[in-house]
């Protein structure tokens, strides 16, 4: 099999050290095998994308000498195929329309007197699912802005058990229900990043989904909607995250610690991949796989 693994940065900002670990990992897997490395610039993030971005991503990629093969791919030239992944779902009704503004979803919240928690964020409260499907048509015709969510529940019931493999993890069962009823089309853009995703990771043929560890509970939605769109499953590599000399998980905002800060500054690329090495974990999965 031809490892083909991919590195999908937002262009809301330059590469900070976190990204640099994502791309590095991603890399290494496919150099090591002798197969692809791939980008994809995931620009559904709606006005925080700007065009320097893209450009800059791909400045601080090359410098580094993390060269992709081929052209990058770009989330908003697939909006036809989100489309017709949405569509599929629709027919089979595993996604409603949802009406809610985030401030009705925090009174209802309220109401309900505990939010239902998700591993990191409260779920969905269900307001919508709960609408007839006249209701939800009367309000669409009458021109009320929409999101689509995922009938997570019923999707799991659909498609039965299933699994992921990760490198690090091992085979992992999938809970359906672990992050609720999440937004597969934003209000705004018409898809969302667990529908975008999965499309992109199949129409690229990637092997290996490698990426940090924060984003496991989303692989089970994922799985998920690889099962029920007949979309292949590929391995996953879910990576420590770079943290801070405080222990706290390095974030965009952090703009002291961005590759062309640094760059600036007068590091080197391979001081800066060192920065990356923090962590073994690289070496026990290479020898396992
Ligand atoms: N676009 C996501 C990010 O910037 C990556 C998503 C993924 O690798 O699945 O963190």
């Amino acid at each position: 099999m031809q490892v083909r693994t991919r590195f999908a940065p937002s262009p809301t900002g330059r590469l900070h050290l976190g990204h640099v670990l994502a791309a590095r990992v991603a890399h290494s897997l496919a150099r090591r095998e002798g197969g692809n490395f791939l980008l994809r610039h995931e620009d559904i993030d709606g006005p925080r994308v700007r065009e320097e971005f893209y450009h800059g991503i791909e400045e601080d990629l090359r410098w580094l000498e993390l060269e992709w093969d081929g052209e990058p791919l770009r989330q908003t030239a697939r909006i036809t195929a989100y489309d017709a992944a949405l569509q599929s779902l629709h027919d089979r009704g595993l996604v409603y329309p949802c009406f809610c503004t985030r401030r009705e979803i925090q009174e209802e919240w309220a109401r309900m007197g505990a939010a239902p928690q998700g591993p990191d964020a409260p779920a969905y409260p269900g307001t919508c699912r709960k609408l007839t499907a006249e209701q939800a048509e009367e309000k669409i015709a009458a021109g009320a802005a929409h999101a689509w969510r995922f009938h997570a529940h019923m999707a799991g019931e659909l498609a039965g058990p299933l699994t992921f493999y990760d490198l690090r993890f091992g085979e992992i069962p999938v809970n359906p229900d672990l992050l609720g009823d999440v937004v597969l089309a934003r209000k705004d853009i018409g898809t969302a990043y667990h529908l975008a995703v999965v499309v992109d990771d199949a129409f690229q043929e990637i092997t290996h989904v490698t990426r940090g560890e924060d984003l496991l509970p989303s692989t089970h939605v994922h799985r998920l909607l690889q099962a029920l769109l007949g979309l292949p499953a590929p391995a996953y590599l879910h990576h420590p995250l770079m943290l801070d000399e405080h222990g706290q998980r390095l974030a965009k905002r952090n703009d002291a610690l961005s590759v062309a800060a640094l760059r600036d500054l007068g590091f080197t690329p391979h001081e800066l991949i060192g920065r990356t090495d923090q962590s073994k974990w690289e070496i026990e999965t290479a020898n396992g796989h």
